[in-house]
């Protein structure tokens, strides 16, 4: 596999900032996509050329292990030239500004920019004023949509079309920026999205997006197809959402008990990094009967070789355009 196989790529933006705004032809434009590398990824010979002379530079304001090893892996199977900008050693240290970074970026005219940011909107800023197409690796509690297009694509391997399923997103939704891209992807692509989470972690008025909310995990898992377990963020808390991890997992830990209420063959999904024993006990983490913790790993370098593809082939004929 040297090219792409879709003469009209169905995704026309230059940019990946998020899931809220994709068609349901995009986001199947993707998975399919994505579907396409996943065969190649278990090969000894990994190397293609698609991606061959252009140059991604991984941008990772806040810490990251599965996402930026993930994003370097696909663009160097790809045949791309990575640089990871190492930004706790970088001037953005010294007090450079967004701005400051998107001008010194241009000037080294990179192809793709994947950026990470712990502030909502960050990426976007970054987007408008850089000449390259960017894909977001996640920004604040706003959006991460590579996650969710990794969790559609381990879905719909797993259990075929998306609009027959109902799927339970469990904990500290309020932070989540995995959950926001997954109820824009599972709504947009016609699953039922049940949120289960405290009252102190759910965002106020969050019905409107489309989904069913409870406040117990017994009554909320009744007959889902599929469990996303959300790490509780305690480095986004300024304040007590709980009394206690202890409490906190007697409540709304994934275990055995609570599990039973689901499908019997429902998937338990987690994003990772996980706190085993607080918002998931460890033996169902661990359970590959029903966990598919490792395939969603596994995805994640196809979706990102699949992103990365579509903004490197669709800018390809831009960049000479906009470069100054
Ligand atoms: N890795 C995911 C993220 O970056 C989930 C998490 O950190 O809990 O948002």
């Amino acid at each position: 596999m040297t090219e792409n196989s879709y003469d009209i790529p169905s995704y026309l933006h230059r940019d990946l900032l998020g899931i809220e705004g994709l068609t349901p032809p995009e986001i199947s434009y993707l998975l399919d996509r994505s579907e396409s590398f996943i065969e190649h990824n278990r090969q000894a010979d990994k190397k293609l050329d698609i991606l061959h002379g252009r140059t991604v530079i991984n941008l990772f304001f806040e810490n990251s292990t599965r996402t930026s090893t993930s994003f370097e892996l696909a663009a160097l199977r790809l045949g791309a030239d990575v640089i990871n900008m190492a930004v706790a050693q970088s001037s953005v240290r010294k007090g450079e500004t967004l701005i400051d970074t998107a001008m010194t970026l241009n000037a080294m005219h990179p192809d793709i920019l994947v950026v990470r940011h712990s502030e909502s909107g960050a990426v976007k800023l970054l987007a408008e004023k850089v000449k390259c197409a960017v894909i977001s690796g996640g920004d604040g509690s706003h959006e991460h949509p590579t996650q969710a297009l990794l969790d559609a694509l381990t879905i719909r391997r797993r259990r075929g079309d998306l609009s027959a399923l109902t799927v339970a997103i469990c904990g500290d939704v309020l932070h989540s920026r995995v959950a926001r891209s997954n109820i824009h992807l599972l709504n947009t692509m016609g699953a039922r999205v049940r949120l289960i989470a405290p009252r102190t972690l759910l965002p106020s008025k969050i019905e409107a997006m489309g989904v069913e909310v409870f406040h117990d995990m017994v009554e909320g898992l009744k007959d889902c197809d599929i469990v996303m377990m959300l790490r509780l963020q305690k480095e986004r808390m300024a304040a007590n959402f709980f009394p206690s991890a202890r409490e906190y997992f007697h409540f709304f830990g994934l275990t055995y008990e609570k599990l039973a209420m689901t499908k019997p063959d429902a998937l338990i999904m987690h994003p990772g990094p996980m706190n085993r024993g607080v918002e998931i006990d460890t033996e169902v983490a661990d359970d590959y009967g029903r966990s598919v913790i490792r395939e969603q790993v596994e995805m994640g370098v196809a979706v990102r070789m699949a992103c990365l593809e579509t903004l490197g082939l669709r800018n390809k004929d831009e960049a000479q355009e906009r470069a100054p």
